[in-house]
């Protein structure tokens, strides 16, 4: 994961610098650090363990001139979140500087050899060895700082993104990439540089995606100069102008990113389904499928490969497409699929499901299935990100900038845009009538109004967030289209207030996990209308019959529930594949509010980042 910023011009690099970490905060915040050149020699490094905060701290009484300036917020994998293992990294002599976004996988061996060459390694990270060798192979080379970094490419095995300045030259940054991405910004005689867009919209919209395998020379006043890995051919570069606003990237008075996302689904959802309903509301127009039409007609089975929240979203996906397609889907966690040599057929769809299009495992899937002669399609949030790009097709979910680690309004675009791609795949293979396919798309285009509607209840929520915020455990159910959900919302209880919670189909329970159902281990339980409602009460029951608590989430004038269950929310009917658009709200918010009442800082969740670039 980590945040890699880079500025070069005529503006002080250090307020660039610290106000790109702070937008990068959300990839990782285990340490930062900048590196500036004061003038030609003068290298000024500072680190900090801890968040962006803790650097400008540090930072304030020191020298923090210098108009070219390298920076990274790291989320550690290899050696503790410390102030020697934070980046940049420098060379032995002092003289490189390195920032880096990944992780070297040969760097025991090159460590191990550039140690017999006389070279001291101060830190446990594998990151030191790359700064090291780029002045190994200068010095012995005598070659420039860009050759060094593309011989050293050559060398090391993994994925990187790099930014690298040398303190005899302030007028050059040399940037790197494979695996991890980096864009760079170009402004009137300046370049900005940052693994994603977020630190450079404030500055300019017009940027630069390095792909794999690419050597970026980036000096002011010049011309950016883009090369292969061989560092023979200068690649063309592509400009791609930004469509995001800097207002998307703030709180908006809203106390956390995690609330603010939270709230904006009414609108975020409203620009995902917009102008994919036809007026009429009987047909779903998502280009990337229609341009394939023949790929989803003929296709045998579908996979979906995806991590985290994203994994739970695909297998409500997996119900949709069954149900409406068809079609057999499979739901395979990204990191187990890449590494378990997948049965994957000419004819086959892969669906890569992520919100920042640069999830690594995800990545990696995808290539392999594609290797493999599978049609690969992407569902992603942020644009021009390295998923998008790698697939054959694909559509995003239009979201906006998600920030809060703890995914709210990505969940809900991708659940939606599986959703259309179900009704569109159904009706073009005549798997679906068009009747269903007007009812539900009709519903989707009221999900907005409903969601509205679910938050018009927080603070209800809010008061039962208190009641349950020192439980040490919690139990999510739900069935069916909702068991995925029950899922989503143990993981959000998890991972932003640290208490642990287990999400299960809810007649499973009686083979086993009903045993941990005591006075003191809350239930909630999705209880929505639905084809298994029935079978759900009698679950309610059998938590009841055993002394447990249970806050069910059921649909709006249910008496029976509500006569049995401890507490009860309410959400609107809707057709039954498109609950869990709507039970995601009061989960969300459960989960937020006890995270708020434990004090824990729910933007930035301790040991987790959110883009996950690292394996
Ligand atoms: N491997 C590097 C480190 O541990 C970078 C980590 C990352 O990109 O997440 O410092």
């Amino acid at each position: 994961m980590c945040g890699i910023v880079g500025y070069i011009g005529k503006r002080r690099a250090y307020d660039v610098l610290i106000q790109g970490l702070h937008r990068l905060e959300y990839r990782g915040y285990d340490s930062s650090g900048v590196a500036m050149i004061t003038e030609p020699g003068e290298l000024n490094i500072y680190k900090s363990k801890g968040k962006v905060s803790a650097l400008e701290h540090f930072a304030s009484n020191k020298d923090i001139s210098g108009t070219i300036g390298i920076a990274h917020t790291r989320w550690a994998t290899h050696g503790e979140p410390n102030d020697i293992n934070a980046h940049p990294h420098c060379s032995q002599s002092g003289r490189i500087a390195l920032v880096h976004n990944g992780t070297i996988e040969n760097y025991t061996v090159l460590k191990e050899a550039l140690s017999q060459q006389g070279f001291n390694f101060v830190s446990q990270t594998d990151t030191e060895v790359v700064v090291q060798l780029i002045e190994y192979i200068m010095d012995n080379n005598h070659c420039t700082l860009f050759e060094a970094v593309a011989e050293a490419t050559k060398r090391v095995v993994g994925a990187y993104a790099i930014a690298v300045i040398d303190r005899q030259n302030p007028r050059q940054i040399v940037a790197a990439r494979q695996s991890s991405p980096l864009v760079i910004g170009i402004g009137e005689g300046e370049y900005f540089l940052a693994s994603d867009a977020t630190p450079i919209i404030e500055y300019t919209n017009k940027v630069v995606y390095l792909n794999d395998g690419e050597i970026a020379v980036i000096e002011p006043d010049k011309e950016l100069k883009v090369y292969d890995s061989n560092a023979i051919g200068k690649n063309k570069i592509e400009i791609t102008e930004l469509q995001m606003s800097i207002e998307q990237l703030e709180k908006g008075g809203y106390p956390h990113f995690m609330l603010k996302e939270i709230f904006e689904q009414p609108r975020t959802l409203a620009d995902c389904i917009s102008g994919r309903i036809t007026a009429d509301g009987k047909r779903v127009v998502l280009s990337g499928v229609i341009e394939n039409r023949s790929k989803f007609l003929n296709t045998n089975r579908i996979i979906i490969v995806a991590c985290g929240t994203s994994w739970h979203a695909a297998l409500i996906g997996k119900h949709l497409i069954e149900e409406y397609c068809r079609i057999p889907v499979v739901v395979e966690y990204a990191s187990e699929f890449r590494y378990s040599n997948p049965v994957v057929n000419q004819g086959d769809i892969l669906i890569a499901l992520s919100q920042s299009g640069e999830t690594a495992d995800t990545l990696a899937a995808l290539e392999l299935a594609k290797q493999r002669g599978a049609f690969v399609f992407g569902i992603c949030n942020v644009i021009g990100s390295s998923i998008p790009r790698a697939t054959h097709s694909g559509c995003y979910i239009h979201v906006g900038p998600e920030i809060g680690v703890a995914s709210t309004k990505a969940f809900t675009g991708q659940v939606t845009v599986l959703a259309m791609m179900a009704l569109l795949i159904g009706q073009m293979k005549g798997t679906v009538t068009d009747q269903t396919v007007e009812k539900i798309a009709t519903d989707i285009r009221r999900i907005p109004t409903l969601i509205q509607d679910i938050l018009s209840q927080s603070e209800k929520i809010e008061d039962l967030a208190k009641i349950f915020t020192y439980a040490h455990n919690f139990l999510y159910l739900g069935r069916g289209y909702n068991y995925p959900s029950a899922l989503e919302g143990a993981l959000k209880l998890k991972e932003i207030s640290y208490i642990h919670a287990e999400g299960y189909p809810a007649a499973e329970m009686k083979h086993g996990t009903i045993a941990l159902i005591d006075n003191d281990m809350p239930s909630v339980v999705i209880a929505i209308k639905d084809n298994v409602y029935d079978k759900t009460v009698n679950n309610i029951q059998q938590v009841k019959a055993r002394g447990g608590k249970v806050v069910a989430i059921v649909t709006e004038g249910d008496t029976v529930v509500r006569n049995m269950a401890d507490y009860v929310i309410e959400v609107p009917e809707i057709s039954e594949c498109l609950t869990p658009l709507l039970t995601a709200i009061p989960l969300q918010l459960l989960a937020y509010y006890i995270a708020v009442n434990k004090g824990r800082d729910v933007d930035q969740p301790r040991n987790l980042a959110k883009s996950v670039t690292v394996e």
